[in-house]
C-alpha cells in the first residue's frame, strides 16, 4: 500500500493506553493524507452490532486499528473470565463484520502474549499461538483474542479481506488504568508506591515477584503499530516485543518504580496473592527481520516517564 494514499483511519479503543499513545505519535508526525479518528465507548458500544454499524457508517474508514476490548490485569481476569470471553467476542465479531461490510482495506487488531499456551517451549513465536490451552487465570480473554487470528484467516480466505493482528507483550505508559484491583502490574505498582509515599505506609507487591515479563512502552508500541498499518502485509500475526534479554522479573520492575519515585519506605511481598503465568517469553525475530534497528525505550526511562505522567495527572488518571 502506498504510504501517501488518502486514508481514513479509525482507531477503536482510542481513549485507552495504546490508543492514546497512537494519538500522540500521529500528532507528532502528522501526514496530511491521513485522517485519524479515535473512538471510545462514548461513540459506540461495540458490543452492539447496530451501534458498531452506525459508527462505521458515520466515519467510513478505509483502515482500522482495532484496540477496543475489555482489558485488565491478572486479578481482574481471574474474576471475570466469562465476561472477558463474551464481551470481547461480541466486540471482535461486530468490528470485523462491519469492516468487511464497509470494504475496509486493512484492519490491524491486537492480540497479546498472555494468550499463548501455558505449557510450551520458550521463546514463543507467532506460529505457536494455538498450540495448547492458555494459562487458566485468563482463559476467557485469551480464547476471545485467539479467535481474532482465526477470524482474520477466515475473512481472508472466504472474502479476500486484508485483516491482520499484532501480539504485544505487557504494555505500560501514560493513560494506563492505574486501578489497583483491575489494572496491570506496572500501573498497579506505580499507584501503590505513590500511595505508600503519601501515607508513609509500606509498598506491597502482590505474589512472589519472581514471574518474568517483557514490558513494551506504549509510545514504542504505537510507532510499531503505525508501521504495521502501513507496511506489514501478512495475515499472520507479528509479535511486537522488546528483545528476550530485556525480560525482567516483577521484583526488578518494582525496584525501578521505587527508584523512579525515590521511595525510601518498606517493601513487602504478599505471597497469598497469585503469581499467574510464570513467564510468556516471546521471540521478536520476525519483527527484527523487518526492523533490525528499531530502538526500544529503555524500561527505566519508560517507567520514569510514566511515573512523572501519573504524578502530574493524578486527579484525572484512571484509578
Ligand atoms: P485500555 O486502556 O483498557 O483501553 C480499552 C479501550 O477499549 C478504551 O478506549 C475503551 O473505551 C475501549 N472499549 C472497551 N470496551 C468497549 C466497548 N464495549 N465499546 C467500545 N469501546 C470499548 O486498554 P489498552 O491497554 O489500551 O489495550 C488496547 C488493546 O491492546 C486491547 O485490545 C488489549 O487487549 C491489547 N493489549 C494490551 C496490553 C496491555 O498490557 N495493556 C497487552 C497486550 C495487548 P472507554 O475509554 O470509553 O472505556
Ligand atoms: P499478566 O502479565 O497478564 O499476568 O498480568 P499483570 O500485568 O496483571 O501482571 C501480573 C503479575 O504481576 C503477577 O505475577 C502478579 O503477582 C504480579 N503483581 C505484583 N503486584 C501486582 C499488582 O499490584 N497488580 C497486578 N496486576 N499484578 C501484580
Amino acid at each position: 500500500m502506498a504510504y501517501n494514499e488518502a486514508m481514513v483511519v479509525v482507531v477503536t479503543g482510542g481513549s485507552g493506553l495504546v490508543g492514546q499513545a497512537i494519538q500522540t505519535v500521529v500528532e507528532q508526525s502528522r501526514n496530511v493524507n491521513e485522517r485519524w479518528i479515535f473512538l471510545s465507548s462514548k461513540n459506540a458500544d461495540l458490543k452492539s452490532a447496530s451501534e458498531t454499524c452506525a459508527v462505521f457508517e458515520k466515519y467510513k474508514p478505509t483502515h482500522v486499528i482495532h484496540l477496543a476490548a475489555m482489558v485488565g490485569g491478572l486479578y481482574r481476569n481471574m474474576k471475570y473470565n466469562c465476561d472477558f470471553l463474551r464481551f470481547n467476542q461480541l466486540i471482535n465479531d461486530n468490528v470485523l463484520e462491519a469492516c468487511k461490510k464497509m470494504k475496509v482495506k486493512k484492519v490491524v487488531s491486537c492480540l497479546s502474549t498472555c494468550i499463548f499456551p501455558d505449557k510450551t517451549p520458550y521463546p514463543i513465536d507467532e506460529t505457536m499461538v494455538h498450540n495448547g490451552p492458555p494459562h487458566h487465570s485468563n482463559f476467557g480473554y485469551s480464547m476471545a483474542k485467539r479467535m481474532i487470528d482465526v477470524m482474520n484467516h477466515a475473512y481472508h480466505e472466504q472474502y479476500g479481506c486484508n485483516f491482520t493482528s499484532v501480539i504485544p507483550t505487557n504494555v505500560y505508559g501514560p493513560h494506563d488504568n492505574f486501578n489497583l484491583e483491575d489494572g496491570h502490574v506496572l500501573p498497579g505498582l506505580i499507584h501503590k508506591v505513590y500511595m505508600a509515599k503519601q501515607n508513609g505506609t509500606p509498598f506491597t507487591i502482590w505474589g512472589t515477584g519472581k514471574p518474568l515479563r517483557q514490558f513494551v512502552y506504549s509510545m514504542d508500541l504505537a510507532k510499531l503499530m503505525i508501521w504495521v498499518l502501513h507496511e506489514y502485509n501478512e495475515i499472520n500475526p507479528i509479535i511486537l516485543s522488546v528483545d528476550e534479554q530485556d525480560e525482567v522479573s516483577i521484583r526488578e520492575a518494582a525496584e525501578m518504580v521505587v527508584e523512579a519515585f525515590d521511595f525510601k519506605g518498606d517493601v513487602v511481598y504478599d505471597t497469598t496473592k497469585a503469581d499467574g503465568q510464570f513467564k510468556k517469553t516471546a521471540c521478536n525475530v520476525k519483527l527484527r527481520t523487518y526492523l533490525p534497528d528499531f530502538q526500544f525505550t529503555p524500561i527505566r526511562q519508560g517507567i520514569k516517564e510514566t511515573v512523572d505522567w501519573f504524578i502530574e495527572n493524578y486527579e484525572s488518571a484512571r484509578k
